[in-house]
């Protein structure tokens, strides 16, 4: 029967360890949110910059709505573009200092249909095994051969190139800050790979945009590599504070994405409130660096504290840091007795790591307080000796 397989299925996530729940999570766009009645400090979400609660986004936003309403009535072929995406679009391209943009709908849709649109049946897709379930979705969705290289392993990326023939369209894609490791690309050699065998470079800057960069660009821009990238994508959803995505690239290749790509032909345009705080947003990051600068001093402290007491912060360098663990049910374990003690950290459990490498993923942001992160590392340590994670 079908629904016992299915039945089986859910036990099966139950013995591993591996079964996904739902909970109401109030204030999360704040320091402390609440979670199961309890009070916890925030250290679980991806509003890098403090962005999404802050009076200038929602105030656009307020206005947009007060305006416009709030549905976007159809898809941006039809009759969905709205003037707002003129707008944000615009501000998009001075901040990226690229030729032609394009506003697409979650980081999600825009993978997929980046890279179902970019390379097909008869292309190859190179991607890093610690991509992003979005990437690997959208090469599976191209039905390229899809060749995925060891974590930031130049040398076996070049082996996977050396055999494929030269005729085949090519894309290397990657993650510039990775999401469950906080570490990053090696974006120079992987120009030089792609330069070296006629690839097309494709970057994902989800946890770059905002917080890399001397304007907050991204990570590409931070290392002046943004020139030689082909397809360089990020979202509004992270350090940004909104929702969407974006991309940018030469015009041709903006309206190549603008015939081929399905998730945006096919899918209803933003609604206007989102399109005006993304353009507020775009002007917040580039007018007050300070954000960036508090966030990066904020994590290199706290990661450096759980290094000193002998945690395994695998080779973070960002403000994604995670404490590697391994089995399943101590990572639980772990993030259970840390909301007893007041904190809110994610456990990550396979298939989003590899097996064995469950782990906890701190994210800090800029409006942490420095003695709040000392008061979290006392705690997350005990927590560590408690459970024989650390000595
Ligand atoms: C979060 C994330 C996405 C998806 O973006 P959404 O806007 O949340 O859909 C894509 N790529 C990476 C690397 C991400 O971390």
């Amino acid at each position: 029967m079908w629904s016992q397989d299915i039945l089986n299925e859910l036990d099966a996530f139950e013995q591993k360890a591996q079964k996904r729940e739902l909970f109401t999570v109030r204030d999360a766009d704040k320091r402390w949110l609440t979670m199961k009645g309890r009070r916890l400090l925030n250290l679980a979400s991806n509003n890098y910059l403090g962005l999404s609660g802050h009076e200038r986004l929602k105030a656009a936003a307020i206005r947009a709505i007060t305006e416009y309403g709030v549905g976007a009535t159809a898809s941006r072929l039809i009759v969905g573009n709205h003037p707002l995406y003129e707008k944000a679009e615009n501000a998009l391209k001075i901040w990226k200092r690229a030729e032609a943009s394009l506003i697409l709908h979650s980081g999600y849709a825009a993978n997929i249909g980046i890279l179902s649109a970019v390379i097909g049946r008869n292309g190859v897709v190179f991607s890093d095994k610690f991509n992003h379930a979005s990437i690997v979705d959208g090469s599976i969705l191209s039905r390229a051969e899809h060749k995925r290289y060891r974590h930031n392993d130049m040398t076996h990326l070049e082996a996977l190139l050396k055999k494929t023939p030269k005729d085949k369209r090519k894309l290397i894609v990657t993650d510039t800050i990775f999401s469950m490791d906080g570490d990053k690309a090696l974006l120079l050699d992987l120009v030089t790979l792609k330069e070296r065998y006629n690839a097309i470079l494709m970057v994902d800057e989800a946890h770059g945009s905002g917080v890399y960069g001397p304007n907050g660009e991204g990570y590409s821009y931070e290392v002046n590599l943004q020139g030689k990238i082909d397809i360089l994508m990020g979202t509004f959803s992270k350090a940004m504070g909104c929702y969407g995505a974006y991309v940018t690239g030469e015009p041709y290749i903006i309206d190549y994405l603008k015939n081929k790509m399905r998730s945006f032909i096919f899918s209803t345009g933003l609604p206007p409130m989102i399109l005006a705080s993304i353009q507020e947003a775009i002007y917040f990051v580039q007018e007050e660096p300070d954000r960036r600068e508090r966030l990066q001093t904020l994590s290199d402290d706290f990661r450096e504290a759980l290094s000193l007491y002998g945690f395994d912060t695998c080779n973070s360098t960002s403000q994604i840091i995670p404490l590697r663990i391994g089995s399943n049910e101590k990572t639980i374990e772990f993030s259970e007795r840390l909301q007893e003690a007041g904190i809110a950290a994610i456990a990550v459990r396979p298939p989003t790591v590899p097996n064995g490498e469950a782990r906890i993923r701190f994210a800090l942001t800029s409006e942490h307080d420095a003695e709040e992160l000392a008061w979290a590392v006392d705690k997350i340590a005990s927590v560590g000796k408690e459970l024989g994670v650390i000595l």
